[in-house]
């Protein structure tokens, strides 16, 4: 099974429409289709339309923001119902600073000569509720201060460069619940990718677990071959089941795109086994 359940529309911080993306996604081979964008599920409609109308199977998606031990982890929620009240309370609030943060980043960037930043980035925002470091990378690099996006963060985006502002996420425990009340599975994104301790890592999959969430990103687009091997078997140790995703952004910066991962190792439950009741089949028309 081609399943690719992480990618970004303009909704939240991609650069394709969610049309464009399923389109692109049917033509890469991609079965079973979700988009995850950012604190929003604004999207998840025509996603699923248009998943239905390139014949793939839709599970709705999102990646909640997350602080944990004063560092962002991100968490993948998968086959909720996308009109749950709840969860639409907890993804305003958690994308309801990023205004305000992207104000605070603008100065930060003033203060080392970049100006104009606010402005600048929101001519990447497709959605006004969600301006993120992304958008800001992406005026960097058109102005020439940059050459591509990971020099910008690099430089000015990350823990102690003039464009980073500290900022409190939604908390592990509320995040998983309100994906896991709505009906849907919590995924710990990318975990590969977060700069934790050993103890702190082992922390976060327990907590996690403690709250109700259930799977984990083994095969992704920022995780290496020794981070397959490694979440493989922590996915085993853990009793948790396994997703797959590229993160697709941008044709301009993924390097990996829609549906071209390897498949997951072998003896790991996929977590799409525990969501086969919540998948949305396309409807056979005569
Ligand atoms: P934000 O939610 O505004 O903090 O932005 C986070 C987003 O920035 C992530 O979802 C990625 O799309 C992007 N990002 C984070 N780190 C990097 C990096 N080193 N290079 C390119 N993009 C990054
Ligand atoms: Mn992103
Ligand atoms: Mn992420
Ligand atoms: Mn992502």
């Amino acid at each position: 099974m081609n399943a690719d359940l992480h990618c970004h529309s303009v909704v939240s911080d991609g650069t394709l429409t969610p049309e464009a993306l399923a389109a692109r996604a049917r033509a890469n081979g991609v079965e079973l289709w979700a988009l995850t964008d950012h604190d929003e599920i604004g999207g998840q409609s025509r996603a699923r339309d248009a998943a239905h109308a390139q014949g793939m199977a839709y599970l709705t998606g999102t990646e909640v923001s997350v602080s944990f031990c004063d560092v962002t982890v991100h968490i993948v929620g998968l086959g909720f119902d996308a009109d749950d009240a709840e969860l639409h309370r907890g993804l305003a609030a958690t994308r309801g600073g990023r205004r305000e943060r992207a104000q605070a980043m603008a100065d930060g960037l003033a203060k080392v000569g970049i100006r104009g930043a606010f402005e600048g980035a929101l001519r990447y925002v497709g959605n006004p509720d969600l301006i993120s470091r992304t958008h800001f990378a992406r005026f960097l690099v058109e102005t020439g201060v940059c050459s591509d996006t990971s020099e910008v963060f690099r430089k000015f985006l990350t823990d102690g460069k003039p464009g980073f502002v500290p900022t409190v996420w939604a908390s592990l425990g509320d995040a998983v619940r309100w994906i896991h009340d709505a009906g849907g599975v919590a995924v710990i994104a990318h975990p590969g990718r977060y700069r934790l301790t050993a103890t702190q890592e082992y922390a976060l999959f327990t907590e996690f677990i403690g709250h109700g969430g259930r799977a984990v990103e083994v095969v992704t687009g920022s995780h290496s071959q020794a981070d397959y091997a490694k979440y493989a078997a922590m996915a085993q140790e853990f009793g948790l089941a396994a997703s797959r995703g590229s993160d697709f952004h941008s044709p301009d910066e993924s390097h990996t795109d829609l549906g071209r991962l390897p498949p997951l190792p072998s003896p790991l439950t996929p977590v799409w086994e525990l969501l086969a009741h919540r998948v949305q089949h396309p409807v056979a028309v005569a």
